[in-house]
């Protein structure tokens, strides 16, 4: 052994003789409690028609302030994007898939994406802020709503199932979020079922996704669906052809 290492041992071990041992040392506490709540109503069927992403964007009136921005389903390439920021290669998938948005939408997609409330690998979602405040950032403040419409393709019909779709939390909590978040949900939904296209309600029943293992493209608009099994494509609605 070097004389180097065996110098600093013999340092360390000095060290041990003149300190007892204890069981408790004093400590400074560090903690975050992040919290994260959405709600989400039931879907409503509309027949697929012209000016599907103007109706979407329509769906929010009453209710968003500022802008509403439309995310659509996710590129195959990306399919395993992530919001967890540790989590790689997905974390990077999710930047590259939505750096370019805005504050209020990136901060909607990591509360909704995180609770589980959306899946990307086939739904669209319109978002904006929905009640409440933003930081001088632009980041909505952990008692604000954001959310909006979220939609898919119905694999057997082909018609738009279109739901509503609410979003808080962060770093606190306020006891009257969730009856405000509630309020707002009923008045979307309202929304939604009013459209002219219409034509009843339908549960939710998520498609089995299997993120990154689908590769079949729409001939019309050219996406690539992370979708094993798709008859509809996810981004323009038309019927998949099969080779
Ligand atoms: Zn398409």
């Amino acid at each position: 052994m070097p004389l180097f290492g065996k110098n600093i041992r013999s340092a360390r071990d000095k060290a041990t003789e003149s300190l007892p041992l204890l069981a408790e040392v004093s400590s400074h506490e560090f903690s975050l409690k992040l919290s994260y709540s959405a709600k989400s109503s039931e879907g409503v069927r509309l027949k697929a028609g012209p000016g599907l992403v103007a109706r979407l964007h329509s769906m929010l009136a009453g209710y968003v302030k500022g802008e509403s921005e439309l995310v659509e389903p996710l590129p195959v390439a990306l399919g395993t994007a992530s919001p967890f920021i540790a989590r790689l290669p997905g974390s990077m998938q999710w930047l590259q898939y939505n750096h370019k948005r805005s504050a209020v939408t990136r901060h909607a997609l990591v509360v909704l994406e995180s609770v589980d409330a959306i899946d990307l690998v086939y739904e669209t979602l319109v978002c904006g802020l929905l009640s409440g405040e933003t930081d001088p950032l632009g980041y909505p403040d952990y008692n604000a709503i954001v959310g909006g419409v979220v939609s898919h393709f119905d694999e057997v019909t082909g018609d738009l199932i279109v739901r509503a779709v609410v979003g808080w939390g962060g770093k606190g909590v306020r006891g009257d979020t969730e009856r405000n978040a509630a309020g707002v949900l009923a008045g979307l939904f309202n929304n939604v079922a009013g459209d002219t296209h219409a034509i009843g309600t339908v549960p939710i029943d998520r498609p089995m996704a299997s993120p990154g293992s689908g590769g079949l493209a729409c001939q019309h608009c050219g996406f690539v669906s992370g979708l094993e099994r798709v008859f509809y494509c996810p981004k323009c609605g038309m019927r998949m052809l099969r080779a």
